[in-house]
């Protein structure tokens, strides 16, 4: 057959191309920030699908974050030219292991609608069996066993699996605590993040079958960001990636989670673990002007562990990394501000700059607060990636309580939760009658409730409202599954009927209304999903997802979060020992931590395409106490050439000023002469010839299009996840077999539930 055109691969550089290329065996992408390791993986992706490798369904894709997932996503839909709905492996470790989990979950003693915790649940079901257990909680606190669980199941230990050496944490007591929370969350029918990776590898080492059939299944398999795999990650992708077509990408210098278990050695094992491996090196950075890029190549040079990497740019100098120091957090804040406003507003004669190009990057996400205070003073419109914040509140966790009893009974959290919100007259002491009801009998809370009731085990008041209650539950969870109404309908409702909407009708305190908007947002949020329990799943992973309004927004985001991305101008604050790198990094022995940190500074810098700006503060309030601070060590570490000190705008208070910034920092020292007091003030900088050329730039690139704007046809078949005749599975209805194809939806004829029409995405192939 003729060679299918290969549009696609034409702006890769010969390395790149190899990589996107070399489909078969191994092959590792190990390069610095900016170099298109991630551009190159999503070539491979296209190119797989364009010469018919591999349907979409049968390539395994793992991205670091939700977010990198959809961009992924549509970056492949533009290049193959039109959209890419049956990509259902692409996305995170977490929600992969989800779907597979689902399947397979009465492997390991879980219904397939069990519940997602969040660290809130975690907590409160540890604690209460640090409390069964008669340990001081006090010096025990939830928190730590929480935090040695977690890091036994990044490192793929089951509760028989702990090591003995590691057996004396939290009093000894840690082994057993951890058995007895696992069992108690088979009870409730529930999985906490780490489990959904550390049961997938339970089931693929115990059941050769299921893993022999998805070995089969995944003709290819593709990591982002390999550097940050865990040992359970690192497991699970040996395990079915077997020696076969496997390609990770990522770059040891960005190795930012180690602190949550990630292991640099898997990517530096790379070629050990997959003899024969292709190791592509890329060497050109692709994103970063001359100055940014040797400013990041400069602080990263100070680490000792590291393979080292050289990078260049061929584009031009550009501007140099700004360094900017203030009086103290609030005045940063407002700094900060008002040069998104120049440079949003096009004021002083500029060219404007779309806010989306923008983005705020903190090191701690307490940072954050003086930002989005700041920016609702003035009306700035911004967004927060990487927390799930909105879901946190009160009222939120409340409703979505109650969606999670709808869908599954058996949530006892959920059902604690709730009992007596709104208040139903059922205190302590009713609440733990149910309790024992339901620990007698060995069932869930709700058929304790059901026993108090029906045997009259309350009183009064109370055991009115909790048959009330009962009896809704019954009635929701029937709706849910018989799916009269739909979803947001019966989400409404379950909020009418419960009560829970008239409790903060009722209730007089200024935070009321401001809750109410909360629970219509969420009923809005809803519309998205097809059903509740895709939304509970969806909300349970959310890890990156900002509100999604129309218009364009400043960025403000960790770190952390930030890894992959870039903007034109990202703003850097809070550099200051202490903070960044954070205090206990400095307070460790050894570099380990330290170490960690200045790849968190690498990653920052990287971060931006035209202009750096970092800045730091000679005083911040911590906890309502001021404190002063020293710039960060960091900025010591800035090579001087690339480097340009602003003078602090001295309106508000004075700024840093020339001698304090200078005594307070040899770097800054050592440019205070040069620089400081030449140095101009903004409005300089902004009629520069060098920020005129990064205007036009930022001008010439169409700000809402993609970079990738080449499209190609290719014959249908090879895009389509499904066609007519294949089985398929679907969440609620089952296993079925495709009959037809419409758009992005599929006619199903379902095993048990008929002929349906659904769209694509929400259903998975079934493995044969
Ligand atoms: P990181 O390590 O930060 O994840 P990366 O190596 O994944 O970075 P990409 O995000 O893929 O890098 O690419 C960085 C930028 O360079 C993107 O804007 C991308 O479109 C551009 N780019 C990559 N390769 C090329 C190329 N061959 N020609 C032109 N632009 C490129
Ligand atoms: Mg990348």
């Amino acid at each position: 057959a003729a060679a299918r055109p290969t549009p696609y691969l034409d702006d890769l550089n010969p390395a790149q191309r190899e990589a996107a290329e070399t489909l078969e065996g191994p092959v590792l992408m190990l390069a610095g920030a900016g170099t298109g390791k991630t551009k190159a993986l999503t070539a491979r992706i296209v190119h797989l699908l364009a010469q018919g490798k591999a349907r979409p369904d049968e390539i395994l894709s793992v991205t670091f974050t939700n977010k990198a997932a959809r961009e992924m996503k549509s970056r492949i839909g533009r290049m193959l030219g039109q959209t890419v709905e049956g990509m259902p492996w692409l996305g995170t470790f977490h929600a992969i292991c989800v779907k597979l989990l689902r399947r397979h979950a009465e492997l390991v003693g879980l219904k397939s609608n069990f519940t997602i915790l969040d660290t809130d649940d975690q907590q409160r079901l540890l604690k209460q069996l640090i409390v069964a257990a008669n340990i001081d909680e006090k010096r025990w606190p939830p928190r730590m066993l929480s935090g040695i669980i977690d890091n036994w199941k990044n490192r793929a230990w089951t509760p028989d699996k702990v090591p003995a050496a590691e057996a004396s944490a939290f009093d000894g007591r840690a082994q057993g605590l951890y058995a007895e929370y696992q069992a108690r969350l088979r009870e409730l029918n529930a999985v906490d993040f780490g489990d959904l990776l550390l049961h997938m590898v339970t089931i693929f080492q115990k059941y050769e079958d299921v893993l022999a059939r998805y070995q089969r299944w995944f003709k290819y398999i593709l990591v982002d960001e390999y550097q940050d795999t865990n040992v359970a990650q690192y497991l699970w992708l040996r395990l079915l990636a077997g020696h076969k077509n496997i390609c990770c990408v990522g770059d040891d210098d960005q190795s930012i989670y180690g602190w949550r278990g990630a292991e640099v050695g898997n990517i530096l094992r790379f070629e050990k673990d997959f003899p024969g491996a292709v190791v592509v090196r890329l060497e050109q950075n692709y994103r970063s002007t001359g100055h940014i890029l040797a400013a990041a190549s400069g602080v990263i040079a100070a680490n000792k562990g590291r393979l080292g990497k050289t990078l260049y740019t061929a584009g031009e100098d550009g501007e140099k990394v700004r360094l900017i120091g203030h009086w103290d957090g609030e005045e940063e804040a407002r700094w900060i501000g008002e040069e998104i406003e120049a440079m949003q507003g096009g004021t002083r004669g500029l060219d404007p700059m779309s806010l989306d190009d923008m983005a705020i990057l903190v090191r701690a996400s307490h940072q954050m607060r003086a930002f989005e205070d700041r920016f609702l003073t003035i009306g700035l419109p911004y967004r927060v990636i990487g927390g799930p914040r909105f879901y946190e509140r009160m009222e939120i966790r409340d409703a979505m309580a109650y969606f999670r009893l709808a869908v599954s009974p058996d949530d006892d959290l959920a059902f604690e939760r709730i009992v007596n919100t709104p208040k139903r007259g059922l205190g302590d002491k009713a609440i733990q009658t149910i309790q024992r009801a339901a620990r007698d009998n060995g069932v869930s809370l709700v058929e304790g409730a059901r026993l108090c009731v029906e045997n009259g085990l309350l009183k009064g008041k109370g055991l009115k409202e909790l048959g009330i209650l009962v009896q809704s539950l019954d009635r929701w969870h029937g709706q849910v599954t018989a799916e009269a109404d739909t979803h947001v309908e019966l989400a409404e409702m379950i909020l009418d009927e419960s009560g829970y909407t008239a409790m903060w009708q009722n209730d007089k305190t200024p935070e009321a209304p401001g809750r109410l908007e909360n629970l219509k947002e969420l009923v809005k949020a809803l519309e998205e999903f097809e059903n509740l329990q895709g939304f509970l799943e969806h909300v349970a992973l959310i890890m990156d997802n900002g509100s999604e309004e129309q218009g364009a927004k400043v960025s403000i985001m960790t770190l952390h979060a930030a890894k992959g991305l870039e903007f034109p101008a990202v703003f850097l604050p809070g550099w200051e020992d202490g903070l960044f790198p954070s205090q206990r990094s400095m307070d460790e022995s050894g570099l380990k931590g330290l170490e960690e940190e200045r790849r968190l500074a690498y990653v920052g810098i990287t971060r931006a395409e035209m202009l750096c700006t970092i800045s730091f503060a000679a005083n911040r309030r911590v906890y309502g106490q001021w404190q002063s601070a020293l710039p960060s060590r960091f900025i010591d570490e800035l090579p001087e050439a690339h480097v340009e000190v602003l003078t602090p705008p001295g309106l508000y208070g004075g700024g840093y000023g020339a001698a304090g910034m200078a005594a307070a920092s040899p770097v800054l020292q050592g440019m205070a002469g040069s620089n400081l007091h030449e140095k101009a003030s903004r409005a300089d900088v902004y009629n520069s010839p060098g920020w005129k050329r990064m205007q036009s730039r930022a001008q010439q690139r169409p700000m809402a299009q993609p970079k990738e704007s080449r499209t190609m046809t290719i014959d249908l078949e090879a895009v389509s996840a499904y066609s007519v005749g294949d089985r398929v599975f679907h969440q609620k209805f089952g296993y079925g077999e495709v009959m037809g194809l419409e758009g992005d939806k599929l006619e199903i004829e379902f095993d048990k539930a008929g002929a349906k029409k659904v769209v694509a995405r929400f259903v998975v192939p079934a493995a044969q």
